[in-house]
């Protein structure tokens, strides 16, 4: 069994309303670029288009499945980084890599702040970094473009 995280009351409901009613979720009719990715441990997966235009996040949607925490956490970061340049949506990748693995205090990451408590469960963490980590795929390949 894999441990399950016991959250704040808010910050639960925030994560199973992100589980329950997924933003963004689906397909973009004409993405730049594409990524996916899977957490083997739990049996998440995500998958990711993006629509880029001038160095910023024009539009974005995920798809996949996986536990609660993946799929939400992947709705709250395409909510977050939706219209963000691609440098900003990498500061925030870093901040919020670093709120889960070294439990620093999250600054500008908005819902994604109700994932802080993962941060005590090394396994878990992988489940809510496994969308940015897709996200930071997609947005390798523009970089290579
Ligand atoms: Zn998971």
């Amino acid at each position: 069994m894999i441990p399950e995280p016991q959250f704040d009351e808010l910050y639960r409901e925030l994560i199973l309303d992100h589980y329950r009613r997924p933003r963004n979720r689906g397909k973009l009719a004409a993405p730049t670029a594409h990524a996916e990715g899977m957490n083997p441990v739990c049996g998440d997966e995500i998958t990711l288009d993006l629509a880029l235009a001038q160095g910023r996040i024009e539009d974005i949607a995920f798809g996949g499945a996986g536990c609660s925490i993946s799929q939400s956490s992947a709705s709250m970061m395409t909510s977050r980084v939706k219209g963000c340049t691609i440098e900003e949506a990498g500061h925030l990748s870093v901040q919020f890599k670093e709120m889960l693995e070294g439990g620093e205090p999250a600054r500008d990451l908005g819902d994604l702040e109700a994932l802080q408590g993962v941060s005590k469960f090394p396994v878990r963490v992988k489940c809510a970094l496994l969308g940015w980590k897709v996200l930071e795929e997609g947005l390798q390949q523009v970089n290579q473009a």
